[in-house]
């Protein structure tokens, strides 16, 4: 009933833009959104220069929730290049320090973990987030053409051992509905699988993706789905955003999100706080909290592990248990993430 009932808020209207428009009309230009949130001109030159490597990209929805005239704005500083990014790094920053590309098991499928595979769909994101650990990941050759989705269909059939595939980019959400279909139609063809992962920013930074096609395809879709959304911090939780996930919840498995600590973004008790409440407003509860890997151009984002321990501690006291997420760091050779807190 509820589901219904939204359904008719979202597509009702007839004024709302599809998906793909909006995602058209995104902000490419440093200068632009220095100019709609009224900060100093003075930013733009090293921002634009700071974009040449790893270019800006943000839905306008993203935009209208930063605080105008802020340049320290949290969500602000997750997306506006940064001269940091160019500075000289600390020892360790490198630009696969997750070596993922050791974990590639055929173009755009890595498996480190028993059990459960990654699936590299698409180099594509709705965001281009500046602490990501893809910044300088090789999409051109791990960014697999549709034919090359028949390699890695077949390396997971010839897999027994794999019972979750994870999608995941780039963004799959990029993925247009037909080619999702094609996908999990391919892999709902597997025994042995049994759940299909999806690591999506796109319903937080995106949330018209959330739409009638892309709900048929989560309603018919033959393997069970868990979604986990990436959010880091309360003020990416629009309303629409809890229309979105509100929307989903019937028919995903699971619904979670997982963040990433940052510094100067959400390194604070009171915002992870607020980040777990907003969550569970929709629906979501929080799975991970990953600390940032050691990206070259990234180090300006790093939180110590006992940083985070702390944090994690003082979130324990004020909130029920399954809202305080698990702190976790990628260790390459582990056989899992390494749990912290
Ligand atoms: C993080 C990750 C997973 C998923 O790990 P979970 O602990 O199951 O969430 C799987 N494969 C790869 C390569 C990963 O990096
Ligand atoms: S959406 Fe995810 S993969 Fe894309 S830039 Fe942001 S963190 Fe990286």
């Amino acid at each position: 009933m509820i589901n219904a009932n939204l359904r008719l808020g979202v597509t009702g209207t007839g004024t709302s833009t599809t998906w793909r428009e909006e995602l058209a009309r995104a902000v490419r230009d440093p200068a632009e959104l220095v100019r709609m949130l009224d900060l100093d001109p003075a930013m733009i030159p090293s921002a634009a220069s700071a974009s040449r490597h790893f270019r800006l990209l943000v839905p306008r929805g993203f935009v209208r929730r930063m605080r105008r005239g802020d340049p320290a704005d949290p969500l602000l500083r997750q997306v506006l290049p940064d001269t940091s990014e160019g500075l000289p790094q600390p020892a360790g920053y490198v630009n696969d320090p997750l070596e993922e590309k050791a974990a590639s098991r055929s173009p755009g499928l890595l498996v480190k973990y028993r059990g459960r595979a990654l699936l590299v769909t698409t180099g594509a994101c709705a965001v281009h987030c500046r602490y990501c650990f893809r910044r300088h990941f090789p999409y051109p050759s791990e960014n697999p053409r549709r034919r090359e989705w028949d390699a890695s269909l077949a390396a997971i059939r010839a897999d027994s051992t794999l019972q979750e595939i994870i999608l995941s980019g780039g963004d799959p959400l990029m993925l247009d509905d037909a080619t999702l279909d094609r996908l999990s139609s391919g892999l709902a063809e597997i025994p042995h699988l049994r759940s299909l992962r999806i690591h999506s920013r796109l319903p937080i930074v995106l949330p018209e993706r959330i739409d009638n096609g892309f709900m048929c395809w989560l309603e018919s879709a033959r393997v069970p789905v868990t979604m986990i959304v990436h959010a880091n911090h309360p003020r990416e939780i629009s309303e629409e955003v809890k229309l979105a996930c509100n929307r989903m919840r019937g028919s995903v498995r699971y619904l979670l999100n997982q963040s990433v600590l940052l510094a100067g973004v959400n390194d604070d008790e009171d915002t992870l706080v607020a980040l777990s409440e907003s969550l569970f407003d929709a629906g979501v509860l929080p799975y991970y909290l990953h600390l940032p890997d050691p990206v070259a151009g990234t180090a300006h984002f790093a939180v110590s592990v006992d940083g985070g321990r702390a944090l994690v501690a003082r979130m324990r006291n004020r909130l029920p248990g399954y809202l305080v997420p698990r702190l976790v760091r990628e260790e390459p050779g582990l056989p899992a993430k390494a749990v912290l807190a």
